[in-house]
């Protein structure tokens, strides 16, 4: 059997025009997965159901997201669209989150933490106005908003740049052995619920040393059991599609995991030896 290139895989998480920081067009993705000579593809735009109602920021409109992919899969019929989401989390809105993973039947629903306290953005307003006006310790109040998503929620396929925070932070964490209880609590939910990890390698491209969720992180996910990971770039431009992927399968392979995980939309094993990397 031939070695699938790792510029092949299935990535996981990217964004569409349908998302307000989103670059690329379905068009736009659809000929890079021509190019690349694959045939499965994915798109897990932004929806924040917090939002919906008080303004629909970050929220597809459904219509119209149905109405394009329509649109896209007639035009390429040798192509297979499978259709994602990001969800943000919030507390407030768990009910409506289930309710929508449960109603739509993604093949990748990956459930993500871009706000707190009630819906304030990390990349806005606690990046602008310093997170301690907020919180003491933001990354623990990360971990607490992840453990109540997990203990609430079901029937999704990956956690979301775990410690997407990070790009947040002026001042990090030095170590993360005071986070081992709280990250073992949700890599054991991960694994009874079988929720993969997002390998997001936008890490790298926003000038961090590592992919989120950093290697330490990885390390002890792998120490207690935790086997499942999947890739993505969350590409908003197309130039970013599967960036970085060869890099974290070296990570990956250092750490020991000898597997990534793939919903194709069937959950999938691709051992790292069947992969050119
Ligand atoms: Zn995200
Ligand atoms: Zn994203």
């Amino acid at each position: 059997m031939s070695k699938t290139h790792y510029s092949q895989l299935l990535d996981h998480h990217m964004h569409t025009t349908l998302s307000p920081d989103g670059r690329q067009s379905f068009d736009d993705i659809a000929q890079d997965t021509i190019a690349r000579g694959k045939e499965l593809v994915v798109t897990t735009d932004h929806m924040e159901l917090f939002y919906l109602n008080k303004g629909n920021f970050f929220c597809v409109d459904m219509d119209e997201y149905a109405k394009e992919f329509a649109a896209i899969q007639a035009k390429y019929p040798q192509l297979t669209f499978m259709r994602g989401m990001e969800l943000g989390y919030e507390s407030a809105a768990a009910g409506q989150i289930q309710q929508f993973i449960d109603d739509q039947q993604l093949a990748v629903a990956i459930i993500s933490i871009h706000t707190l306290f009630d819906g304030k953005d990390l990349a806005d307003e606690i990046a602008k106005d310093g997170y301690w006006k907020y919180s003491n310790d933001l990354f623990d109040d990360v971990l607490n908003a992840t453990i109540d998503a997990l203990e609430k929620l079901h029937g999704f396929q990956t956690l979301g740049h775990l410690d997407y925070c990070w790009r947040y932070m002026k001042k990090k964490p030095k170590s993360l052995e005071p986070y081992y209880p709280k990250l073992d609590k949700i890599f054991q939910l991960l694994i009874e619920k079988e929720i993969s990890l997002d390998i997001n390698t936008a890490g790298w491209r926003y000038g961090l040393p590592f992919a989120h969720p950093q290697p330490a992180i990885l390390e002890r996910y792998y120490a207690v059991g935790g086997r499942m990971v999947t890739l993505g770039s969350d590409a908003h431009f197309t130039k970013d599609i599967n960036a970085d992927f060869e890099r974290a399968l070296k990570m990956l392979a250092e750490i020991g995991f000898d597997y990534i995980t793939e919903f194709r939309p069937q959950m999938t094993k691709v051992f790292l030896t069947d992969i050119d990397y």
